[in-house]
Protein backbone atom coordinates (compact mmCIF):
# COMPACT_ATOMS: atom_id res chain seq x y z
CA UNK A 1 0.00 0.00 0.00
CA UNK A 2 1.63 3.23 -0.58
CA UNK A 3 1.04 6.36 0.90
CA UNK A 4 -1.15 8.23 -0.85
CA UNK A 5 -3.35 5.28 -0.78
CA UNK A 6 -3.62 5.39 2.92
CA UNK A 7 -3.85 8.61 2.81
CA UNK A 8 -7.00 8.50 0.68
CA UNK A 9 -8.27 5.72 3.02
CA UNK A 10 -7.56 6.98 5.85
CA UNK A 11 -9.50 10.07 5.18
CA UNK A 12 -12.31 8.83 3.40
CA UNK A 13 -13.06 5.94 6.73
CA UNK A 14 -12.79 8.75 9.17
CA UNK A 15 -15.52 10.81 7.53
CA UNK A 16 -17.77 7.77 6.80
CA UNK A 17 -17.13 6.68 10.33
CA UNK A 18 -17.97 10.67 11.53
CA UNK A 19 -21.38 10.64 9.17
CA UNK A 20 -22.52 7.54 11.11
CA UNK A 21 -21.81 8.37 14.39
CA UNK A 22 -23.55 11.76 13.82
CA UNK A 23 -26.33 10.10 12.62
CA UNK A 24 -26.46 7.66 15.46
CA UNK A 25 -25.77 10.29 18.07
CA UNK A 26 -22.97 8.42 19.78
CA UNK A 27 -19.31 9.02 19.34
CA UNK A 28 -17.33 6.54 18.07
CA UNK A 29 -13.73 5.39 18.28
CA UNK A 30 -11.92 3.73 15.19
CA UNK A 31 -9.24 0.93 16.10
CA UNK A 32 -6.65 0.22 13.25
CA UNK A 33 -6.36 -3.28 12.68
CA UNK A 34 -2.71 -4.10 11.81
CA UNK A 35 -1.87 -7.98 11.63
CA UNK A 36 0.09 -9.12 8.85
CA UNK A 37 0.91 -5.62 7.95
CA UNK A 38 4.73 -4.36 8.64
CA UNK A 39 6.00 -2.07 11.46
CA UNK A 40 6.35 0.88 8.72
CA UNK A 41 2.62 0.44 7.56
CA UNK A 42 1.82 1.94 11.19
CA UNK A 43 4.25 4.11 11.54
CA UNK A 44 2.66 5.56 8.25
CA UNK A 45 -1.03 5.60 9.59
CA UNK A 46 0.12 7.03 13.20
CA UNK A 47 1.42 9.87 10.86
CA UNK A 48 -2.04 10.78 9.59
CA UNK A 49 -3.72 10.69 13.23
CA UNK A 50 -3.98 7.57 14.30
CA UNK A 51 -3.09 6.80 17.85
CA UNK A 52 -5.11 3.12 18.12
CA UNK A 53 -3.87 -0.13 16.95
CA UNK A 54 -5.17 -3.78 16.96
CA UNK A 55 -3.13 -6.53 16.98
CA UNK A 56 -3.86 -10.65 17.03
CA UNK A 57 -0.54 -12.49 17.12
CA UNK A 58 1.07 -11.97 20.07
CA UNK A 59 4.76 -12.42 18.59
CA UNK A 60 4.53 -10.33 15.33
CA UNK A 61 2.77 -7.61 17.92
CA UNK A 62 5.27 -7.27 20.13
CA UNK A 63 8.40 -7.12 17.48
CA UNK A 64 6.38 -3.83 16.28
CA UNK A 65 5.49 -2.46 19.48
CA UNK A 66 9.54 -2.35 19.95
CA UNK A 67 9.76 -1.47 16.30
CA UNK A 68 7.56 2.08 17.09
CA UNK A 69 8.75 2.59 20.69
CA UNK A 70 9.32 5.78 19.64
CA UNK A 71 5.07 6.58 18.91
CA UNK A 72 3.26 7.50 21.92
CA UNK A 73 0.74 4.75 20.13
CA UNK A 74 -2.07 2.40 22.28
CA UNK A 75 -1.84 -1.38 21.62
CA UNK A 76 -5.24 -3.79 21.98
CA UNK A 77 -4.66 -6.79 21.89
CA UNK A 78 -7.67 -8.65 19.30
CA UNK A 79 -6.46 -12.38 19.14
CA UNK A 80 -7.21 -15.35 20.61
CA UNK A 81 -5.39 -15.21 23.66
CA UNK A 82 -3.35 -18.60 25.11
CA UNK A 83 -2.34 -18.50 28.99
CA UNK A 84 1.21 -18.94 27.87
CA UNK A 85 0.79 -15.66 26.01
CA UNK A 86 -0.52 -13.75 28.84
CA UNK A 87 2.25 -12.33 30.69
CA UNK A 88 3.58 -10.71 27.31
CA UNK A 89 0.18 -9.53 26.60
CA UNK A 90 -0.18 -8.21 29.88
CA UNK A 91 3.07 -6.81 29.80
CA UNK A 92 2.90 -4.87 26.68
CA UNK A 93 -0.92 -3.54 25.59
CA UNK A 94 -3.18 -0.93 27.15
CA UNK A 95 -5.97 -3.48 26.48
CA UNK A 96 -7.48 -6.59 25.90
CA UNK A 97 -10.86 -7.22 23.55
CA UNK A 98 -10.66 -11.19 23.91
CA UNK A 99 -11.38 -12.11 27.34
CA UNK A 100 -13.68 -15.02 27.61
CA UNK A 101 -13.04 -17.26 30.35
CA UNK A 102 -11.42 -16.94 34.01
CA UNK A 103 -8.25 -18.34 33.22
CA UNK A 104 -6.63 -15.62 31.34
CA UNK A 105 -8.08 -13.29 33.78
CA UNK A 106 -6.17 -13.79 36.71
CA UNK A 107 -2.99 -15.01 34.71
CA UNK A 108 -3.73 -11.10 32.66
CA UNK A 109 -3.93 -9.51 36.56
CA UNK A 110 -1.54 -11.49 37.74
CA UNK A 111 1.16 -10.53 35.34
CA UNK A 112 0.26 -6.93 34.50
CA UNK A 113 3.58 -4.59 36.29
CA UNK A 114 2.59 -2.81 39.44
CA UNK A 115 4.18 0.25 36.99
CA UNK A 116 1.17 0.50 34.38
CA UNK A 117 -1.97 1.63 34.61
CA UNK A 118 -4.45 -1.29 35.36
CA UNK A 119 -5.13 -3.44 32.04
CA UNK A 120 -8.43 -2.31 29.94
CA UNK A 121 -10.21 -5.69 29.09
CA UNK A 122 -13.10 -6.27 27.07
CA UNK A 123 -15.30 -9.82 27.43
CA UNK A 124 -15.73 -11.34 23.79
CA UNK A 125 -18.96 -12.61 23.78
CA UNK A 126 -19.89 -15.37 21.31
CA UNK A 127 -23.86 -13.80 19.99
CA UNK A 128 -24.17 -16.14 17.05
CA UNK A 129 -21.97 -18.89 16.49
CA UNK A 130 -21.90 -22.32 18.54
CA UNK A 131 -19.35 -23.98 16.61
CA UNK A 132 -17.17 -20.98 17.44
CA UNK A 133 -14.34 -21.43 19.98
CA UNK A 134 -13.73 -17.93 20.88
CA UNK A 135 -16.12 -15.99 22.95
CA UNK A 136 -17.97 -16.70 26.17
CA UNK A 137 -22.11 -17.43 25.48
CA UNK A 138 -24.59 -14.94 26.65
CA UNK A 139 -25.08 -16.47 29.70
CA UNK A 140 -21.81 -16.33 30.75
CA UNK A 141 -20.99 -12.88 30.38
CA UNK A 142 -22.17 -11.45 34.04
CA UNK A 143 -20.19 -14.24 35.91
CA UNK A 144 -17.17 -13.56 34.21
CA UNK A 145 -17.65 -9.79 34.77
CA UNK A 146 -17.58 -10.19 38.48
CA UNK A 147 -14.52 -12.32 37.80
CA UNK A 148 -12.97 -9.17 36.57
CA UNK A 149 -14.36 -6.71 38.58
CA UNK A 150 -12.49 -8.31 41.32
CA UNK A 151 -8.57 -8.45 39.94
CA UNK A 152 -6.82 -5.30 41.10
CA UNK A 153 -4.72 -4.94 38.04
CA UNK A 154 -7.73 -5.10 35.19
CA UNK A 155 -10.43 -2.74 34.48
CA UNK A 156 -13.70 -3.86 32.92
CA UNK A 157 -14.48 -1.48 30.71
CA UNK A 158 -17.40 -3.56 28.27
CA UNK A 159 -17.81 -5.99 25.43
CA UNK A 160 -16.92 -7.11 21.98
CA UNK A 161 -18.23 -9.40 19.07
CA UNK A 162 -17.54 -10.57 16.10
CA UNK A 163 -20.99 -11.63 14.14
CA UNK A 164 -20.90 -13.48 11.19
CA UNK A 165 -22.19 -11.95 8.44
CA UNK A 166 -24.26 -14.40 7.31
CA UNK A 167 -25.81 -14.36 10.72
CA UNK A 168 -26.15 -10.70 10.54
CA UNK A 169 -27.77 -9.04 7.73
CA UNK A 170 -30.43 -7.19 9.31
CA UNK A 171 -28.06 -6.29 12.44
CA UNK A 172 -29.68 -9.16 14.82
CA UNK A 173 -26.45 -9.78 16.67
CA UNK A 174 -25.56 -6.34 17.20
CA UNK A 175 -29.23 -5.72 18.68
CA UNK A 176 -28.23 -8.61 21.25
CA UNK A 177 -24.94 -7.15 21.79
CA UNK A 178 -26.23 -3.76 22.52
CA UNK A 179 -28.85 -5.45 24.85
CA UNK A 180 -26.16 -7.72 27.12
CA UNK A 181 -24.17 -4.35 26.63
CA UNK A 182 -27.01 -2.17 28.37
CA UNK A 183 -27.10 -4.83 30.97
CA UNK A 184 -23.65 -4.62 32.19
CA UNK A 185 -23.69 -0.88 32.12
CA UNK A 186 -26.18 -1.42 34.79
CA UNK A 187 -24.71 -3.81 37.10
CA UNK A 188 -20.98 -2.72 37.02
CA UNK A 189 -19.45 0.50 36.89
CA UNK A 190 -17.19 1.98 34.45
CA UNK A 191 -18.78 0.24 31.34
CA UNK A 192 -18.05 2.71 28.55
CA UNK A 193 -16.90 0.46 25.31
CA UNK A 194 -19.05 -1.97 22.90
CA UNK A 195 -16.43 -3.10 20.28
CA UNK A 196 -18.13 -4.41 16.89
CA UNK A 197 -18.02 -3.70 13.33
CA UNK A 198 -15.29 -4.39 10.86
CA UNK A 199 -14.58 -3.19 7.36
CA UNK A 200 -17.73 -4.68 6.18
CA UNK A 201 -20.50 -3.71 8.82
CA UNK A 202 -19.57 -0.91 10.85
CA UNK A 203 -21.97 1.72 9.89
CA UNK A 204 -24.92 -0.97 10.51
CA UNK A 205 -22.45 -1.82 13.94
CA UNK A 206 -23.06 2.29 15.02
CA UNK A 207 -26.32 1.96 14.07
CA UNK A 208 -26.96 -0.57 16.70
CA UNK A 209 -24.26 1.69 19.59
CA UNK A 210 -21.07 0.13 18.25
CA UNK A 211 -18.69 3.13 19.96
CA UNK A 212 -15.09 1.42 18.57
CA UNK A 213 -14.57 -0.18 15.69
CA UNK A 214 -11.77 -2.47 14.15
CA UNK A 215 -10.71 -1.52 11.05
CA UNK A 216 -8.44 -3.25 9.19
CA UNK A 217 -8.90 -3.98 5.27
CA UNK A 218 -11.01 -1.09 4.44
CA UNK A 219 -7.71 0.78 5.63
CA UNK A 220 -4.59 -0.89 4.35
CA UNK A 221 -6.45 -3.19 1.89
CA UNK A 222 -6.63 -6.95 0.86
CA UNK A 223 -4.31 -9.12 3.27
CA UNK A 224 -1.82 -11.63 2.14
CA UNK A 225 -3.20 -15.15 3.52
CA UNK A 226 -0.82 -15.83 6.72
CA UNK A 227 -0.48 -19.25 8.12
CA UNK A 228 -1.49 -19.51 12.16
CA UNK A 229 0.86 -18.88 14.22
C1 LIG B 1 -8.83 -8.84 11.35
C2 LIG B 1 -9.79 -8.36 12.36
C3 LIG B 1 -10.52 -7.17 12.18
C4 LIG B 1 -10.45 -6.32 10.92
O1 LIG B 1 -11.14 -6.95 9.88
P1 LIG B 1 -11.37 -6.19 8.47
O2 LIG B 1 -12.48 -6.96 7.86
O3 LIG B 1 -10.10 -6.31 7.72
O4 LIG B 1 -11.73 -4.79 8.77
C5 LIG B 1 -11.35 -6.76 13.21
N1 LIG B 1 -11.46 -7.47 14.36
C6 LIG B 1 -10.79 -8.61 14.56
C7 LIG B 1 -10.95 -9.34 15.85
C8 LIG B 1 -9.94 -9.09 13.57
O5 LIG B 1 -9.28 -10.24 13.78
Amino acid sequence: MTTPDLTQNYQKLTRAVSECAREAKHPVAMLAVTKTWPASTVRACAALGQRAFGENYVQEALSKIDELADLDLQWHFIGPLQSNKCQAVAERFAWVQTIDREKIVALLSKHRPANLPPLNVLIQVNIDDENSKSGCTPDAVRELASCIAAMPNLRLRGLMAIPKPTRNQDGTAFKAMAQLYKTLQNEFTGIDTLSMGMSDDFPLAIQHGANLIRVGSALFGARAPKAET
